[in-house]
């Protein structure tokens, strides 16, 4: 199964991702993530991106797909895609069509995540990860249990995202309404959009996601 996770920076794509790789063994292809490691390497595609990223604008078509491209050429067939961050244009929303034609796959569902634009700013700012391995935080919604250290590896370094700041979240959510919320119709015409409470409770999400990927 090929599902799309579509929302605003802060939905909450991320969070529901991982908890489905967890629980149904698929494989998240977040091109925000392949991207911030293309700029860690400092590969050409990262050097490319880095500005970019830190104004809270869109990365080339192009580039991002062919980003997609090469991950669903090294996946196993029978590892179902949860597409995070992707598409974000309309463009993106074509070559997706054919990257998944060319790689043998079909989209199932596009679950689109609702949220309050003021709430994701606070949501944004405040969140960060254990730098050794990953698990999310936030100031005020998920503090580790213990101050400074992480509640799953016990590492005591964190890191934030460089973009993860108000002015850029603004652009973000720009670039989102502008941008991606447009290709929804695209997909509504197949009839595979659902709609989730992106405000609710993650496990509560996570429910509501579970029962239409069931459906
Ligand atoms: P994200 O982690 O999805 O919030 O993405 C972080 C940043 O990476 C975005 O603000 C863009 O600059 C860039 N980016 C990620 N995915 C895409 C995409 N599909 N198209 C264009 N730019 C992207």
């Amino acid at each position: 199964m090929n599902i799309i996770l579509l929302g605003p920076p802060g939905a909450g794509k991320g969070t529901q991702a991982n908890l489905l790789v967890e629980h149904r063994g698929m494989r998240q292809l977040s091109t925000g993530d392949m991207l911030r490691a293309a700029v860690k390497a400092e590969t050409p595609v990262g050097l490319q991106a880095k500005a970019v990223m830190e104004r809270g604008e869109l990365v080339s078509d192009e580039i991002v797909s062919a980003l997609i491209d090469a991950e669903l050429s090294a996946m196993g067939k029978g590892t179902g895609a949860i597409f995070d961050g992707y598409p974000r244009t309309e463009a993106q929303a074509v070559s997706l069509d054919e990257l998944l034609a060319k790689h043998g796959r079909s989209l199932k569902h596009v679950v689109e995540l609702g949220v309050d634009e003021d709430a994701l700013v606070e949501r944004i700012v405040g969140r960060f990860t254990c730098a050794n391995c990953g698990e999310g935080y936030h100031d005020s919604f998920k503090q580790t249990k213990v101050a400074g250290t992480c509640d799953k590896c016990g590492s005591s370094e964190f890191k934030r995202r460089p973009d993860d700041n108000e002015e850029t979240v603004r652009t973000r959510m720009a670039e989102y309404r502008a941008k991606t919320a447009p290709i929804l119709p695209y997909y509504e015409a197949r009839g595979i959009v659902s709609r989730v409470d992106g405000m609710a409770a993650i496990d509560d999400v996570t429910a509501a996601i579970e029962n239409i990927l069931r459906g």
